[in-house]
């Protein structure tokens, strides 16, 4: 038997929140430990107060709602997301998963439906690195990923203020330590960020983990050489190389369509001259895969074509890895208990993996996590414009609302 949330309920609060930070086109600025962001927050436990749920934050702000269960010495289900947005950023990222957790409450509590595992929501501190220069900050310090002390002394780039300071101001630096508490399973209802359901007409994404990542510095030496008098055949031109190997690299994609992602964001010559051969070409390459022997295959291949390409050329060149974030695969039962839900709801589905980072990244390391998407209009996301319909936004509270079930009772 399956149970559904109020829809009405879940859409008239994002509504309602939507106003506080409400931009003239339609978006939200509610920045991290803010003004308004506190007064989201205070909102949020006005509503939680009304079906007698507790709260508490800990130190590092992050604020912890709890409907307790009959077996209150159980280890809790986890649900929640973050109420901080972009500076022009949409009603729904974050926003939907912190009043979609809310919903799930109030409907036990509305329909007296008790569960042996007390439920918490929780909403994770500074989640966007906008304001403060960290993304997925409140649970990179609960995971213990991020020291505290560091935490606390990011400074705001509006004002220079502290984030200890701006806790303490709000009144949010709770006693409490932001740290590991026994979980049995955690969810994260979230809109896409991106295109696919949308396209495919899909309701509801099952997300199974996040890709692998990582970025690269491709760095290529010629030998500058004037575009008159140098004839092709005797020139050392690190553009040929990139000739040679950008559309294989492309075609490496391509055959590990549709998860593969290979992008050049930024591309550089020396000396930047319209009539000179250029002597130093420096591009970036991020390369992503869910899957981690298929991403470590795309690393390996794509050295390999970019080492063949410059030695064809005898150009030298180097490789020199930036950034990388591990994948994360979301845990079995989790997923297995989304995957549940919205079979027995009946609404139309497909896996998928997160292309975007999300606190339920950070949890995945240490807690039994998976994430609920649901489309979004155009896969618009960090901007004003972001959309999601009332009808998927009740829907995928109704996934999570069964799939929490599955877990607690
Ligand atoms: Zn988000």
């Amino acid at each position: 038997m399956t149970e559904k949330t109020n829809h009405k309920r879940l859409w008239s609060r994002l509504m309602a929140m939507a106003k506080l930070g409400a931009t003239p086109n339609g978006g939200c600025n509610r920045q991290a430990l803010t003004d308004l962001d506190s007064m989201g927050r205070s909102l949020l436990i006005e509503w939680a107060n009304e079906i007698g749920c507790s709260h508490h934050y800990d130190e590092i702000g992050n604020l912890f709602i709890r409907r307790e269960g009959q077996s209150p010495q159980l280890p809790v289900i986890l649900v929640g997301s973050h109420l901080d947005t972009q500076p022009s950023g949409g009603k729904f990222d974050g926003v939907y998963g912190v009043l979609g957790g809310l919903e799930v409450l109030h409907t036990l509590t509305e329909k007296g439906i008790d569960t042996q595992h007390s439920i918490e929501l929780v909403v994770w501190t500074n989640e966007e690195g906008c304001r403060f220069d960290c993304a997925m900050m409140g649970s990179a310090v609960w995971t213990q990923s991020m020291p505290l002390q560091l935490a606390y002394d990011l400074q705001a780039f509006d004002n220079q203020a502290r984030v200890e300071d701006e806790l303490i101001r709000l009144g949010q630096k709770g006693q409490v330590a932001a740290s590991y508490f026994p979980i049995k399973a955690a969810f994260e209802l979230h809109i896409e960020q991106g295109p696919i359901l949308e396209l495919e007409k899909l309701t509801i994404g099952v997300v199974k983990g996040a890709q692998h990542m990582s970025r690269h510095n491709i760095t290529v030496w010629g030998q500058e050489a004037h575009a008159g008098p140098t004839p092709m055949s005797s020139r050392r031109d690190p553009m040929m190389a990139l000739s040679l190997f950008l559309p294989k690299l492309y075609q490496l994609a391509e055959e590990y369509s549709p998860d593969s992602r290979i992008t050049f964001g930024t591309i550089d010559v020396e000396p930047a001259s319209p009539n000179t051969v250029p002597g130093k070409l420096m591009l970036t390459m991020d390369i992503r895969h869910p899957d981690l022997a298929t991403y470590l295959d795309m690393l390996e291949k794509s050295e390999q074509i970019i080492s063949q390409s410059c030695g064809s050329l005898d150009l030298e060149f180097q490789l020199k890895q930036s950034w990388h974030a591990p994948g994360v695969e979301f845990s079995d039962a989790c997923i297995v208990s989304v995957q549940q839900a919205v079979d027995d709801l009946g609404y139309s589905n497909k896996t998928m993996v997160s292309g975007a980072g999300h606190d339920a990244v950070n949890l995945a390391r240490i807690v039994n996590t998976s994430m609920i998407f649901i489309p979004c209009r155009d896969g618009l996301s960090h901007n004003e414009a972001e959309y999601a319909s009332p009808t998927d936004v009740g829907k995928g509270a109704d996934v999570l609302l069964n799939a929490i079930l599955s877990q607690a009772v």
